[in-house]
């Protein structure tokens, strides 16, 4: 070794600092990692794992209806948050473990506490000690925006929906982003009085229009109070709860307030601007393609660089800096076509275009759309729609973007980013047979456009 420590020091024990951690560790790199709160980082622990299992929970309260329309004799059921808590819990620690184990190999050190970096080699923890490293890798993610705004502090984030003592009777939602519309939905499905409070016209902002409406009307069938052009001023707390005024003389009085504003970078107090690593103006880590910042030395990934904040992201950014810095092999992340889910109640499976991005940006583009009841919805008289759309550039008819707004869309547009990163015509779908009977079918039946888009201008 070079005289330092370590050959690598992670900061951040997450999606992206973990799998960084492990795989350096396998080219017999020595590795410490530092993790202030708990391995996992908040995919695992405050994510996408725990919203998930929330997710399957919400689903059986709607079922119940269902299965009564199918013929079974159901009685209505109760969620019981105490029962379902726990086992929680238990989930998320399990997990926890085997990120430790995973890291904890021969070779590999695990500090539970805060670091911050002392100087381009130094890393010092909030135990006393300090540590030299050829390289440092920060990879402490994000953490929820709370607007300032009177009374915010009585709300509550993603960080602390997992753990609330009871669930709530009636909540406010404060966005209309990913964690917004999700929890709209889960806390809808368990029962829970919802209302969304966005401000903007239309949730979702950033996806393609028509989904976004489809999704809109779809979160208040069922039973989502949603209004859009709405801001919170402030909250107070009553004899009855917490009353929220807003803007177009709007009130509520909820539980609870779920602050689903947004994230920013967790970069703040990291020491790193003080040793010449540039920040934006959102707090984010600027690095080049390569995940290097403009300390040599210091490297970052996942949600702390803003680039797309994703574990799967996080996690390829960590292993591409492991092949560049660690295996001579210079590595970019692939920030191209990278599908994701937001799971709403039904989900919505993305990868691509929008119809709006490629009009803006291709101009001659076809567009094929499928709106219908899902037979196992018409069967029982339910109104949900699907949506199916490929956006298809009429030249080369390469299909540019696919969304899906369908129960199981979330594993539907996996294997249609399969396609779609090979670079598939809309022969190469229409080429393949259907699966029938099946939603997923329509993806290789949509026969002609449903709108012919010319250049703007
Ligand atoms: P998003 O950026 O998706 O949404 C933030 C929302 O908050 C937007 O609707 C925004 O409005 C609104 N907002 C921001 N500031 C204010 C304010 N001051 N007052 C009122 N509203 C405000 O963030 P999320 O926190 O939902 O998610 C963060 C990221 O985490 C996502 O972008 C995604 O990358 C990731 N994520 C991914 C998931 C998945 O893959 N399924 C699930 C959850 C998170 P406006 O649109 O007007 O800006």
């Amino acid at each position: 070794m070079s005289g330092f420590d370590y050959d690598l020091f992670v900061i951040g024990g997450g999606s992206g600092g973990v799998r960084a951690g492990r795989v350096a560790a396998e080219t017999g790199a020595k590795v410490a990692l530092a993790e202030e709160f708990r391995m996992g980082g908040t995919c695992v622990i405050r994510g996408c794992v725990p919203k998930k299992l929330m997710v399957f929970a919400s689903k059986f309260g709607p079922a119940v209806e269902d299965a009564r329309r199918f013929g079974w004799e159901m009685e209505d059921g109760r969620f019981d948050w105490d029962r379902f808590r726990p086992m929680l819990d238990k989930e998320l620690s399990r997990l926890e473990g085997i990120y430790r184990t995973n890291l904890g190999r021969p070779g590999t050190d695990i500090y539970d506490a805060r670091a911050v970096v002392k100087d381009a080699h130094t890393v010092a923890l909030s135990t006393g000690e300090e540590f030299t490293a050829k390289h440092i890798l920060v990879a402490t993610g994000g953490r929820p925006f709370v607007p300032d705004i009177p009374g915010a502090e009585l709300g509550i984030t993603s960080n602390e929906i997992f753990n609330l003592a009871r669930l709530p009777k009636k909540v406010l939602i404060v966005g209309g982003g990913y964690i917004a519309c999700e929890f709209a939905c889960i806390l809808n499905g368990l029962g829970v009085e919802v209302t969304q409070w966005h401000r903007g016209p239309q949730v979702l902002r950033g996806f393609d229009d028509e989904v976004r409406g489809h999704i809109s009307e779809l979160m208040v069938a069922q039973g989502i109070d949603l209004r859009v052009g709405v801001s919170p001023r402030a909250v107070e707390k009553t004899s009855e709860g917490l009353r929220v005024t807003g803007t177009e003389e709007h009130e509520v009085t909820v539980d609870e307030v779920l602050w689903a504003t947004g994230r920013v970078p967790n970069s703040a107090g990291l020491g790193l601007e003080a040793l010449g690593v540039e920040l934006s103006a959102n707090g984010a880590v600027v690095v080049d393609d390569y995940s290097q910042t403009a300390v040599p030395s210091i490297f970052a990934v996942g949600d702390v660089t803003d680039r797309i904040n994703l574990t799967p992201v996080a996690i390829r950014e960590g292993a591409a800096f492991v092949e560049t810095v660690f295996k001579g092999n210079p590595v970019k992340p692939d920030h191209e076509l990278v599908a994701s889910a937001v799971f709403t109640q039904p989900e919505y499976g993305t990868v691509g275009m929008t119809e709006e991005q490629a009009h803006r940006e291709v101009g001659n583009v076809d567009v094929y759309t499928a709106s219908f009841r899902p037979m196992q919805k018409s069967f029982i008289d339910r109104q949900e729609k699907a949506l199916f759309k490929l956006i298809v550039a009429r030249e080369s008819q390469k299909v540019l973007g696919c969304h899906i707004v369908a129960d199981g869309a979330g594993e539907m547009i996996q294997l249609a980013a399969v396609a779609i990163k090979m670079g598939a015509t809309k022969s190469d779908f229409d080429a393949a047979v259907a699966v029938h009977p099946t939603m997923a079918e329509e993806i290789v039946l949509m026969k002609s456009p449903t709108r012919r888009l010319e250049p703007i201008g």
